[in-house]
């Protein structure tokens, strides 16, 4: 049996300029995992994480023109179609990881999204959201947010501020969005153009601590941003560096015998092959460290 891997591409039509990335992402995860449609999450599951006023307003309103600003994306039924389906993609993956101890949705990770407000291309939280539902059906022990996107966790930051059996770690760039950040259980600010090297050093006494924690269910934002040359990067972490970084997460998500969920996060390269082949190294890469592991294999 291979692992599933849920995607809102196999949900929803193909957003525009998505086909070629899409494609090469498929080609190279052919026969390392098993391609499922992303459900849409449903809005009951929604309101166990956001605000029900902000339900209401997203599904009912829509977004007014500076809440559309703050989002960095027009609003439309096609944008909450798609961040329905984003989301349910990682609670899908949440139901897979606490079965099999391993869970993939290849997109999700809208960490900016706050309770009751979207920012960022985060309409909602899909790890927030996942960890309430996680809650609701019966987790008690705790859970740790490992999100290594170039941009801190903020929305998720705020999600779990005062709540201590949520550990949240952000490692990202200093100079990059949002200009106000929170405060993370800890937070790791990065100067611009950092590269493998520093990257690593700084990454593993911050993974050190956050294992610390005992978590039982582990979330990673994969995100692919923090590679050299991202348009909204500002890090310069070669392929060979993204999967160092990868490696060290599944390493620690094993030694700790956690339960695991990878979320997409970002990832806007020009260069659409070598975005690819970060995103499936990062799912290759699960599969191989931890897939039959996580089976009792
Ligand atoms: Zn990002």
């Amino acid at each position: 049996m291979k692992p599933r891997a849920y995607s809102a591409a196999l949900s929803l039509p193909l957003a525009p300029g998505f086909a070629p990335l899409w494609n090469a992402m498929r080609e190279g995860l052919e026969g390392v995992l098993e391609p499922h449609p992303a459900p849409a999450v449903l809005r009951e599951e929604l309101a166990l994480a956001h605000r029900e006023a902000y339900l209401h307003h997203v599904f009912n309103d829509g977004l007014t023109r500076a809440e559309t600003l703050r989002l960095g994306r027009p609003f439309g039924p096609e944008t909450l179609q798609r961040a329905l389906h984003s989301a349910g993609g990682t609670l899908a993956a949440l139901e897979d990881a606490l079965r099999w101890g391993l869970g993939l949705n290849l997109g999700g990770g809208t960490h900016h999204a706050y309770p009751a407000r979207a920012e960022g291309y985060s309409l909602f939280n899909d790890v927030a959201v996942a960890v309430a539902k996680a809650r609701a059906e019966g987790l008690r022990g705790r859970v740790l947010v490992v999100d290594l996107d170039v941009h801190q966790g903020n929305g998720t930051a705020a999600f779990f501020q005062g709540d201590p059996t949520v550990f949240t770690l952000s490692v990202h760039a200093q100079h990059n969005y949002p200009q106000r950040k929170e405060q993370s259980d800890l937070d790791v600010a990065l100067p611009d153009g950092t590269g493998d090297a520093e990257y690593l050093a700084a990454l593993e006494p911050a993974l050190e601590h956050a294992f610390a924690s005992r978590p039982e269910l582990v979330f990673f934002n994969a995100g692919a941003d923090v590679l050299a040359g991202d348009r909204l990067g500002r890090l310069a972490l070669s392929l060979e560096g993204l999967a160092e970084r990868d490696r060290r997460v599944y390493r620690r998500v094993r030694e700790s015998a956690a339960a695991l969920v990878v979320v997409g996060g970002g990832g806007y390269h020009p260069n659409l092959r070598l975005l690819a082949a970060a995103r499936v190294q990062t799912y290759r890469l699960a599969v191989a460290e931890l897939w039959s592991v996580a089976r009792g294999g």
